[in-house]
This record gives C-alpha cells, structure tokens and sequence, in this order.
C-alpha cells in the first residue's frame, strides 16, 4: 500500500492494467507483458478499468480510447482524478492522437495501432523508468530550495509548482517536462531533445506526446508561459504577472 511501490527495488512484480474490449488484442498485450515477468490485469470497459485502477492500484495502465461504456478519454480523467498514474494510451489513427492531443486528457503516452509488441514494452519500460526516477528524486529532496523563475515557483523536492499565489496541479509527466524547461529558461529546446530527456525515449512518432504535454501545462499554468518555435520547439519565458 501507499505510494511508493513503484519506486521500491526489489521483488515487488510490476503491475500493469490493460483497458481493451478486443479480446485478440487484450490477451496478446497480457501476454507479451506477463513474459516480462509484469502481473498484469484486463479490464474490458472504461468503468472496469476506473474501478481496477482504483483497487488494483497498478504501476502503469495501457488504455484504449475506443471502449464500450466511458471511452478512454473519460477513463483516463477519471483515473487521474481518482488515482494518479501513468497512461499509455493506444488510439486507432493518428488523426485520433493529435484529437487527444487537443483535448489535454492527461495520458503519459500514446500509441497508434497497429504496433509492435517490443515498440510497447519499451515504452512501458521508459515510463515505468521515469516514474521510478522521479520517485527517488521527490525522495531525496533533490533541488534544495524552491526555484523561482518571476512568478512560477517550482519546488523539486515536494513536486509542487505555484504561479502566483496559486498552487497548480501537475500530473508528474507534466511536472517533468516543465522542469526540464525551467532548467534552460528563455532557451528553446526541441521536441526531441524533450523527448529524449523527459521520456527517456526518443522517437519521432512521440513528437505528439510532446506537443499533447506543453497543452495541457499551458491550460494550467497560462498561455504566456511557454513560447512555440514553429519547427524548432518550446522555450520557457518567465514573466510576473500583473
Ligand atoms: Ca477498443
């Protein structure tokens, strides 16, 4: 129990919820990741799969958008809302992806089908890195003291950022990757090298996951706060607000 399975060395298995209607595709992915040595449990509807996120508590969740019931969209915010955690989401088309994109739904990743079951594992195995890093990280108060860059407050040590006088609440990918911004302020990064720094996977088919993580921080935290380099990347610019 508590929160810090993931970030515990040692025997404690991996456990992974899958959230697919389709049988086939449901037992393959069970399959594949169970041959990791990962406890994996199915879920065959979006509410399934929000009530055993709830009481399985997984280390991450493998989530497709197309379900009966609640699709993935409001499976993922009902998860995060409930119990933050990891999601890989797998979409049908990429136009889908970048509709997600839009939306924000707060998934870690995204998927487009069809893939290969290697390309999963090792993006479940990125993220499940990353969320272990940060873990260690939030345990080992790294960063000392809050930084402050103008009116965004980013304290490493407790994860919590502040604009203003306003706590904002990040999911940790989000926390991540603006941390990783603060790091080189007013310099612009390209969405590779945030990948690859943030994701710890860099491939071009996650440029969107990228692009889908600077929305959802620029929902919470302002639209000024976060310049777009068009074709190049992303670069924080600190300000005060009025
Ligand atoms: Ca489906």
């Amino acid at each position: 129990m508590g929160a810090a399975a993931v970030g515990a060395p040692g025997p404690a298995p991996v456990r992974v919820l899958v959230v697919e209607d389709e049988h086939a595709i449901a037992t393959e992915i069970a399959r594949r990741l169970e041959a990791e040595g990962w406890q994996v449990t199915v879920a065959s509807d979006g509410l399934a799969g929000v009530q055993a996120n709830r009481t399985q508590r997984p280390d991450a969740v493998v989530l497709d958008v197309m379900l009966p019931g609640i699709d993935g969209l409001e499976a993922c915010r009902q998860m995060q809302a409930e119990r933050p955690v990891p999601v890989l989401m797998l979409t049908a088309r990429d136009d889908e992806t970048d509709m997600l994109v839009g939306l924000g739904v707060g998934a870690d990743d995204y998927m487009t089908k069809p893939f290969s079951m290697r390309e999963l594992v090792a993006r479940l195995r990125a993220l499940l890195r990353r969320v272990e890093r940060s873990h260690h990280a939030a345990a080992a108060g790294r960063g000392g003291p809050p930084a402050e860059l103008g009116d965004l407050v980013i304290d490493h040590a407790q994860r919590r950022v502040r604009r203003g006088v306003d706590e904002v609440h990040l999911t940790p990918t989000e926390f991540d990757l603006l941390a990783c911004l603060a790091e080189h302020p007013r310099t612009v990064l390209t969405r590779e090298q945030l990948l690859e720094q943030v994701w710890d996977w860099a491939d071009a088919s996650g440029t969107r996951t990228v692009d889908s993580h600077i929305k959802g921080l620029r929902r919470k935290l302002g639209p000024d706060l976060i310049r777009t380099v068009h074709g190049v990347g992303y670069a924080l610019e600190p300000t005060h607000s009025a």
